[in-house]
Order: structure tokens, then C-alpha cells, then sequence
């Protein structure tokens, strides 16, 4: 197999930098601060491309707000929307506010199945921000509180976002080179 391309030979068209990024996470940390003052917090990142979002938005809210992780397999046993947890979360969401930090809804049947799932589990509030938002994929729709921004059908990496495991680390989201293609 070839040797995977450093970040900076595979991304191609940058989409979003990382200073547009940082502004965008800001406003939301603001928002959400806002709006979650004297609740009871709790940031949910499905792992591994929302880390990226978490650590940056969490760093924007002035909350004493806690965090937590979940890991999903998606499309096991082949069928779209079939999904199951790898990983659960530590603690119990039961009376608290939880808002799922995601990094892309793309289809909307990877989150819709941990909704489902999250919700019931009792939590005081259940609501979603998301960074990306792909939403004329949209198979099932989803009430989203949060939007970073809105994209086309196109494939991104970088900031979280993956191929094949790889250049989640890109400080931007970009499209793919021509080369990365091939
Ligand atoms: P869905 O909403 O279709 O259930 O799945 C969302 C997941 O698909 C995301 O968490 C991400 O892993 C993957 N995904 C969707 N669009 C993109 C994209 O443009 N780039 C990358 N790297 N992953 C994507």
C-alpha cells in the first residue's frame, strides 16, 4: 500500500480556515453560555472526529460544565442507520442538560440512532450542535440548536474529519487534493 500523503500534499481547497473556525466557535461558545447559565451542563462527543470541536467550543463556555464521550459503529451488519455502541458514556445523563457536540450531520442516522438512545436515559434537556452541517443529505430530520455552518455535498477533512483514519489533525477543514484521489 502507498505511504499516505503528509496533511498539507492531501488537502486541497481549504473550506473553512482555521481563524474562520475559531470565530464560529466563538459565537457558539457564547450562545451556549448564554443560554445554559444556571443549568446543568454536559457536553457528549461522539469520538473520535468531535474531539477536536469539543476542546475548542468547551474552551469558549463559561459554564462549570462536565464532559463526556461516546463511541459508535455505524453500518455494522451493512445497512445505513444501523448503528451500535462501542463505547458508552462514564456517567449518568439522568436530570441534566446534555448537548451532543458533533463535528458533521451528514445522512442524520448515525445521531438520530444515539438520540433515541439518549434520550432515554431521563435527561433534563437533550439538544445538538453541530459544526458542519451537510444538510442536503439529510435522511432523517434532526432539530439542530447549534450550527457552526452549513455545507455542500462535498467530502472534508481536517479539524476532526478523517480518510481513512488520517489527517484529522489538518488545523482547517478542506476539500480533498486531486492527488488524494487518485
Ligand atoms: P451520518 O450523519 O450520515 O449518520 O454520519 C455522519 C458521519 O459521517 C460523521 O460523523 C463523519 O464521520 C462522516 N462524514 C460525513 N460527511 C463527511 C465528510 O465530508 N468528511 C468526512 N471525513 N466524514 C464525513
Amino acid at each position: 500500500m502507498a505511504t499516505p500523503g503528509a496533511p498539507s500534499e492531501v488537502a486541497g481547497k481549504i473550506i473553512f480556515s482555521d481563524s474562520e473556525i475559531a470565530l464560529r466557535v466563538d459565537e457558539l461558545g457564547a450562545a451556549i453560555t448564554a443560554d445554559y447559565s444556571g443549568r446543568d451542563l454536559v457536553l457528549v462527543t461522539i469520538l473520535k472526529g468531535g474531539i477536536f470541536f469539543l476542546a475548542d467550543l468547551s474552551r469558549r463556555i463559561d459554564l462549570p460544565l462536565t464532559t463526556d464521550f461516546m463511541a459508535v459503529s455505524s453500518y455494522f451488519g451493512g445497512s445505513p442507520g444501523n448503528v451500535r455502541i462501542t463505547k458508552d458514556l462514564d456517567d449518568s445523563i439522568q436530570g441534566r442538560d446534555v448537548l451532543i457536540v458533533e463535528d458533521i450531520i451528514d445522512t442524520g442516522l448515525t445521531l438520530n440512532y444515539v438520540i433515541k438512545n439518549l434520550r432515554s436515559r431521563g435527561p433534563a434537556s437533550l439538544e445538538i450542535c453541530t459544526l458542519l452541517d451537510k444538510d442536503v443529505r439529510r435522511i432523517v430530520e434532526l432539530p439542530i440548536a447549534y450550527r457552526g455552518f452549513t455545507v455542500a455535498d462535498r467530502f472534508l477533512i481536517g479539524y476532526g474529519l478523517d480518510l481513512r483514519g488520517r489527517y484529522r489533525n489538518l488545523p482547517f477543514l478542506a476539500e480533498l487534493h486531486e492527488v488524494a484521489l487518485l
